[in-house]
């Protein structure tokens, strides 16, 4: 199966692209869904959070204090190095075990952080939504109801938009209106759906 990561900075429009793509009844694995269930109330990657960082990042209901945990992570690097070390096999492996369950010839892999976890993951072709940084602050700030430097911390924190156009085999301009993206994804699909043939021929 030819398998397509799907990425991008923040806001700059992954979920809306998805949608496209699940339009054309293509097979999507989200790792950010992944994540939110993987620390459910009684999964184990709960317990090994709090293992690793006190059991206050645990609501008295059982779920996961996702604010205490970001403040912890984000406080020192060395939490968010643990945090990734035990989150993010568990996504991958999860991920893999999607993938051998889906009966298509090409699925989307929408992997966030893909710039910056690149090494974990075997791709085909790595797509990207991109647009400039100042649109993806725009958004971030109407979106979340976010002030621009809070906007702005978020992205500095990721990887680079040139960072990420290096990388990328194919890149969707989300610049302009949504009603851009749909010729866009329809082109992207053909040629996915041309490669993933050739490739079981
Ligand atoms: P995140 O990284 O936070 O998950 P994302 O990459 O999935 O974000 P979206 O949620 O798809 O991004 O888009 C961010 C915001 O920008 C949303 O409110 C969405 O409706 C809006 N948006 C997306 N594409 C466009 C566009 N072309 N024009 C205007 N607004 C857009």
């Amino acid at each position: 199966m030819l398998k397509v990561g799907l990425t991008g900075g923040i806001g700059s429009g992954k979920s809306t692209v998805c949608r496209l793509f699940a339009d054309l009844s293509v097979p999507i694995i989200d790792t950010d869904v992944i994540a939110r269930q993987l620390v459910e109330p009684g999964q184990p990657a709960l317990s090994r959070l709090a293992a690793a960082f006190g059991a206050a990042i645990v609501n008295p209901d059982g779920s996961l204090d996702r604010a205490r945990l970001r403040q912890l992570a984000f406080s020192d690097p060395l939490h968010k190095r643990q945090l990734d070390a035990i989150m993010h096999p568990l996504i991958f492996k999860e991920m893999e075990a999607q993938i051998t369950r889906l009966r298509a010839i090409y699925c989307l892999l929408v992997i966030p952080l893909l710039v910056e976890t690149q090494n974990n993951y075997t791709l085909d072709r790595m797509l990207l939504v991109d647009c400039p940084e100042q649109v993806q602050i725009q958004r971030v700030m109407s979106r979340d109801k976010v002030g621009r430097e809070q906007a702005m911390a978020v992205i500095a924190a990721q990887a680079t938009r040139q960072q990420r156009l290096a990388l990328a085999h194919d890149v969707i301009d989300n610049t302009a209106a949504p009603e851009r993206l749909a010729e866009q994804v329809k082109r992207l699909h053909n040629s996915y759906l041309l490669l993933a043939t050739a490739g079981t021929t």
